[in-house]
């Protein structure tokens, strides 16, 4: 006797294969039959006209602070996400001082950026943390429907080292890039998956300001690129607008040649702004892919 027994959905399993009628058979919590599957089961569900598939993994989300209060996590498991991926785009929740200042500027970001409510953040987000590892046992403690991973946030990051100075954009002395590298470091170890930055001028503060670290230079950027190169591990977002392709092309080679390292980032295809050139920034940026960097792009429509 099975657990359960999921019948007749149309079954994508993963692999590639096109799309098939198929039943899954489970026992003990794992996948015991696929196919046809005869006997009984605790429990069974009638898939017909939906479809079977694993559970998805969503790359980018910002849920970094429902991720801190709710454990079902909707809408996300709504669509069968499995894993969120959180901390994109250089927004989160820590490292940040145990300050009321402090954690309002977070909530601004996540605010505007996201377009997630202040209120509903102010409210939900309990702050038992200040350093990136404390967040991720905070996130720990907490029982949840999915699985979740961090990213550690460059904004949050430079506005912890870098106070006023890193909130509006002025430029990382060599002891900032030192600092905010140990933190990445430290949260990386604890269980990061990576760092992420943003570099587009749509993600601001709720006065209006860029976002802190829009405009961190390449020793920044790559200052901080250099201990995902020394600990062989972590994934490196970014998100820009692309206003000087060559340029961003540029750093981001350097930084996974030098680095080793893999990087996700944000396009658009913003047909209405600048007609076809997302076909020009699809092709130049397979290039470094095909010479064997790890380069993962996700996918903005147009809107
Ligand atoms: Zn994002």
């Amino acid at each position: 006797m099975y657990d359960l027994i999921i019948r007749n959905g149309k079954l994508v399993d993963g692999t590639g294969a096109s799309a098939r009628q198929a039943d899954v058979a489970v026992e003990n919590g794992r996948i015991a039959v696929v196919g046809e599957v005869n006997g009984p089961a605790a429990k069974e569900i009638d898939a017909t006209g939906l479809l079977v598939t694993p559970g998805w993994v969503d790359t980018h989300s910002h849920m970094d602070g429902q991720a801190t209060w709710d454990p079902i996590l909707k809408p996300a498991v709504n669509h069968g996400i499995t894993t969120l991926v959180m901390g994109n785009c250089g927004v989160g929740f820590a490292p940040c001082k145990p300050t009321d200042e402090a954690h309002d500027l977070m909530i601004s970001v996540m605010e505007d950026v996201e377009d997630i409510p202040g209120a509903a953040l102010h409210e939900g987000v309990e702050w038992t943390w200040e350093s990136f590892p404390e967040y991720l046992d905070a996130l720990d403690q907490f029982p949840r429907a999915i699985d979740v991973a961090a990213q550690v946030p460059h904004c949050a990051v430079r506005t912890y080292v870098m106070g006023d100075r890193g909130v509006k954009n002025e430029q990382a002395t060599p002891e900032d890039v030192d600092r905010m590298a140990r933190i990445v470091k430290e949260g990386i170890e604890a269980g990061a998956i990576g760092f992420s930055t943003s570099r587009t001028e749509l993600h601001r503060t709720r006065e209006g300001l860029a976002m802190p670290g829009t405009y961190a230079d390449e020793a920044e950027l790559l200052g901080i690129g250099e201990v995902i190169g020394d600990l062989g591990k972590g994934i490196y977002q970014l998100v820009s607008d692309w206003e000087d392709w060559e340029t961003e092309m540029d750093w981001m080679k350097r930084l996974s040649i030098a680095n080793d390292c893999q990087i996700n980032f944000v396009l658009f295809s913003r047909t209405r702004v600048n007609g076809r050139g997302w076909r020009r920034n699809w092709n130049t940026s397979s290039r470094p892919m095909r010479k064997g960097r790890t380069w993962y792009r996700t996918w903005g429509p147009d809107r």
